[in-house]
């Protein structure tokens, strides 16, 4: 990418979250990620450039050298800073304004400092496609907490046995964010179960809200731009997916039937799921978590005999067992993290100079990594114990909040590959490659907010089925 030869033609949208706007090259198969502002902020006290030149570089140390060790190389591509010419910014906010879901015009790009990521188009498989004319399939999940949380610091028994997300739907429908209530549980997905994750993915698409999406050759044929929109159409997404599953079983009418091609693609995805990275040539998965560790959630709508006796098992390597371990770091719950982030604040007002030492706004380095793996077990009343459970509480969040990208590319009938990267290989023949993306690290100041979030989410949870009781 030549830097000072950037034409905004080249680049077009591509979608974006709560804090960044992505935009994709035409040609090429890379991404520039740029970082968002709210609008009323725009004009008055926007970050300096140096303000947000830090912010980025602290995205990719964060990514680089504390979630990628945690999570594994080869699930992570942290990307790389890059300094665009500003009016390359400028004319691009304004080519993508038109093209941006309501939803989320709350916020505007950052076209006052230039800066961005640059990173791998993960929508689009980097290896060639076997010369293959159907385009790569991408699917991209964002899983959220998939364990009930098991602290001595929680005060609600309902969060023992309901999970954050599916309180969450609660809260989100009575505020509007959302129009249908989802019916998908992380639980179910992270159960390692084929049945659960089946019915998981199932809700998934049902319900795609923000957690679900499907891109063909890096375009968005499937997802949720808004809260009003109607139920996703199934059949024509049947329709675009039934090129990528023309075996002979399960015939209809010449072709196989709407319902079969989603069958056969959960399956497909599901399996990516539970495929191990670093064992895929191996023939013996590795077993770990055994089900009764993380349990199942009572607002989950499946049957509980299925919950409970279920034959469920994660490979350790799988993407989704290491997100999972990830997000265990939070072992204390936000009840338990609140009272430690409140000694570390009266610590700093003690001893300001400290919090560099403790690195609360990074750096993001081998250091840090280093105070979030060895943090003392039991509380011993140091702040070395509170900030250790901090940080390991801020790591877990970004695995909360990180999405899961599976890229499926079909390989033609002829081409010999190596069984072991092919899923279902007497099935439809497809090669596929998992990443997890956004990493970002979640802000420290943002601990108080998140406790509040919480009791909100949990008393309106009680409040909403109590009164249907
Ligand atoms: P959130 O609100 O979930 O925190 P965010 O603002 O941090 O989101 P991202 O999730 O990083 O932003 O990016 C927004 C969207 O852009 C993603 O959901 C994904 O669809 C797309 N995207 C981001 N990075 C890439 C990439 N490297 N390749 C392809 N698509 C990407
Ligand atoms: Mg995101
Ligand atoms: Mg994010």
């Amino acid at each position: 990418m030549e830097l000072d030869k950037m034409d905004e033609n080249d680049w077009k949208y591509h979608g974006e979250g709560n804090k960044s706007l992505v935009v994709s090259h035409v040609q090429h198969s890379s991404v520039l990620r740029l970082l968002k502002y709210p609008s009323q902020d725009a004009e008055h006290s926007q970050q300096t450039t140096e303000q947000a030149c830090r912010h980025i570089h602290s995205i990719v140390d964060f990514s680089k050298n504390v979630m990628k060790p945690l999570l594994g190389e080869a699930y992570v591509h942290s990307g790389e800073v890059v300094k665009l010419p500003l009016d390359f910014v400028r004319h691009l906010s304004l080519k993508v304004q038109q093209e941006r879901p309501e939803l989320r015009c709350d916020k505007v790009m950052d076209t006052f400092s230039g800066y961005a990521l640059c990173l791998p188009n993960l929508t689009q498989l980097n290896a060639c496609h076997f010369g293959d004319h159907r385009l790569p399939l991408c699917v991209e999940i964002k899983p959220k907490c998939g364990f009930l949380p098991f602290s001595v610091h929680i005060s609600k028994e309902c969060k023992r046995r309901v999970c954050r997300f599916c309180m969450h739907q609660h809260y989100k429908l009575a505020n509007g964010k959302w129009k249908r209530q989802s019916r998908y549980c992380p639980l179910d997905l992270f159960s390692g179960n084929k049945q659960r994750m089946y019915i998981a993915v199932k809700h998934l698409l049902e319900e795609p809200q923000n957690n679900f999406k499907i891109f063909k050759g890096g375009e968005l044929i499937f997802g949720c731009k808004d809260a009003a929109e109607q139920t996703p159409d199934m059949s024509a997404l049947a329709q675009q997916l039934r090129p990528y599953f023309t075996h002979n079983a399960g015939l209809y009418k010449g072709h196989l039937s709407a319902k079969a091609v989603l069958n056969e693609f959960i399956q497909v995805v599901s399996s990516a799921l539970l495929s191990s990275w670093s064992c895929s040539r191996t023939a013996e998965p590795k077993k770990a978590h055994p089900a009764d560790a993380r349990g199942y959630c009572e607002a989950s709508p499946l049957h509980r005999d299925l919950l409970r006796n279920g034959n469920n098992s994660l490979s350790k390597d799988s993407v989704l067992s290491r997100i999972l371990q990830v997000q265990m770091l939070d072992n204390l719950d936000i009840e338990g993290i609140y009272p430690l982030y409140k000694r570390v604040e009266q610590y700093l007002v003690e001893f300001p100079k400290e919090r560099s030492r403790l690195q609360i706004d990074g750096p993001y380095n081998d250091s840090y990594l280093e105070k979030v793996k060895i943090c003392p077990a039991e509380d011993d009343g140091s702040i070395e114990y509170a900030i250790g459970k901090v940080h390991q509480y801020r790591v877990a969040m970004t695995a909360k909040d990180c999405s899961v990208m599976i890229t499926l590319a079909p390989c033609g009938e002829d081409q010999v590959l190596e069984s072991t990267l092919e899923i279902q290989p007497a099935k439809p023949r497809l090669t596929y490659s998992v990443s997890i993306l956004d990493l970002d690290p979640k802000p420290y100041d943002a601990i108080p907010y998140q406790h509040k979030l919480d009791s909100k989410i949990v008393n309106y949870y009680l409040r909403s089925t109590h009164s249907k009781q």
